[in-house]
């Protein structure tokens, strides 16, 4: 990104512009808070279904350009998902744009809005598509960066998958954790409103994103939010935002200061992922040898009462171990999974592509 991100880098406002009134109330708020470098402004929004408020328009860009008149150190930023969007936001003089989950997911629409940007200096936000494929993410990156852009980051606000567990969008932290890595000099911001879909969460999610080394926030933030026309129950006041980021720990990225006993330490954890890929692959050819026993039987390779049996009891060693039952059982499910890939492979070795082996 050639602008300049200085941790953490927020952008805050209303999910929906709904009136000026609303509008002027949350920039008169949000200025009074040093870390909020951008007002973010929904103003044609992406309605899963139809009849709700789906924005203003062209309207509420008018009074964003009267604003930004009035308060010249103000920035401010708006979704767009259609080129006409990139032209009336370049019209009124809007200082970045971000790119939505839904727009995200379609490649075409990217690259429309790609050529669109083509020659503009625009810095452009990109969230993550809904579905938890970090390729769509990196791809939709490249195309903005492909047409000459150079100030392109990314957002990452949660995924829409079957266990969402208490969230709207499961925050999924290893995909931003993989763009990162295959993507290293684009910044990452971290969007809780949308992860969580309710307020309670939100300083929980924040932190975390600044634990994990994101270099700022995208927080939904309304005067009045019970009023609001859209994300309602996520919206937060000026003030509780203010909390948030006042009760923000922030990390170093840099570890020069405790190198010596990390590197201790990380010795010790290499050792320990050394001697678990060794047993992951003893355990394996075990997997193999059984195959081979239930073939001479003619078995069938998943036994549903052993893998009741054996999940179960390994539930009962992490409980007396400390360990988290969702995270071992979860470890468990893989390493079944791909015991029956291997058994299946053992047995039929011309059908190792069959969808069974290849999908699970
Ligand atoms: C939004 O930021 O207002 C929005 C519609 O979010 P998303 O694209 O993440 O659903
Ligand atoms: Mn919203």
């Amino acid at each position: 990104m050639g602008m300049e991100i200085k941790r953490p880098y927020v952008i805050a406002g209303p999910c929906s512009v709904e009136s000026r009134r609303q509008l002027e109330a949350a920039v008169e708020a949000l200025k009074t808070l040093p870390q909020v470098a951008m007002v973010r402004c929904g103003v044609w929004k992406p309605r899963t279904r139809p009849g709700g408020f789906d924005g203003l328009g062209e309207t509420a860009l008018q009074w964003m350009s009267e604003l930004k008149r009035e308060n010249p150190e103000l920035r401010f930023c708006c979704e767009v998902a259609w080129p006409e969007h990139v032209e009336l936001a370049l019209a009124y003089g809007i200082d970045a744009v971000w790119v939505g989950a839904r727009t995200t997911a379609n490649p075409f629409m990217v690259q429309e809005l790609s050529e669109a940007l083509r020659g503009t200096a625009l810095p452009v936000w990109v969230k993550n598509a809904p579905s938890p494929d970090v390729r769509l993410w990196i791809g939709a990156i490249e195309r903005f960066k492909g047409v000459g852009l150079t100030d392109v980051g990314a957002i990452h606000r949660g995924f829409d998958v079957f266990k969402n567990e208490g969230f709207r969008n499961a925050p999924l932290w290893e995909v931003p954790i993989e763009l990162r890595r295959a993507m290293p000099e684009v910044p990452i911001l971290c969007d809780p409103s949308h992860i969580a879909g309710r307020r309670e969460p939100l300083q929980m999610l924040s932190q975390t994103a600044m634990d994990l080394g994101f270099d700022g926030l995208m927080v939904e933030v309304h005067p009045c939010p019970q009023e609001a026309l859209t994300d309602a129950q996520q919206q937060i006041t000026p003030e509780t935002l203010r909390q948030l980021l006042d009760g923000l720990v922030m990390p170093h990225t840099d570890t020069a200061v405790a190198d010596d006993q990390l590197r201790l330490l990380r010795e010790q954890i290499d050792t320990v992922d050394r001697q678990m890929l060794q047993l992951y692959a003893a355990r394996l050819d075990l997997s193999r040898q059984i195959a081979q026993v239930k073939a001479q039987g003619n078995l069938a390779v998943f036994q549903p009462k052993r893998w009741d049996a054996l999940l179960r009891q390994r539930l009962e060693s992490a409980r007396q171990l400390g360990l988290s039952p969702d995270f071992v059982k979860e470890i468990f499910e893989k390493i079944h999974v791909e015991s029956v890939r291997v058994q299946e492979q053992e047995l039929h070795p011309a059908k190792t592509n069959s969808p069974l082996t290849e999908n699970i």
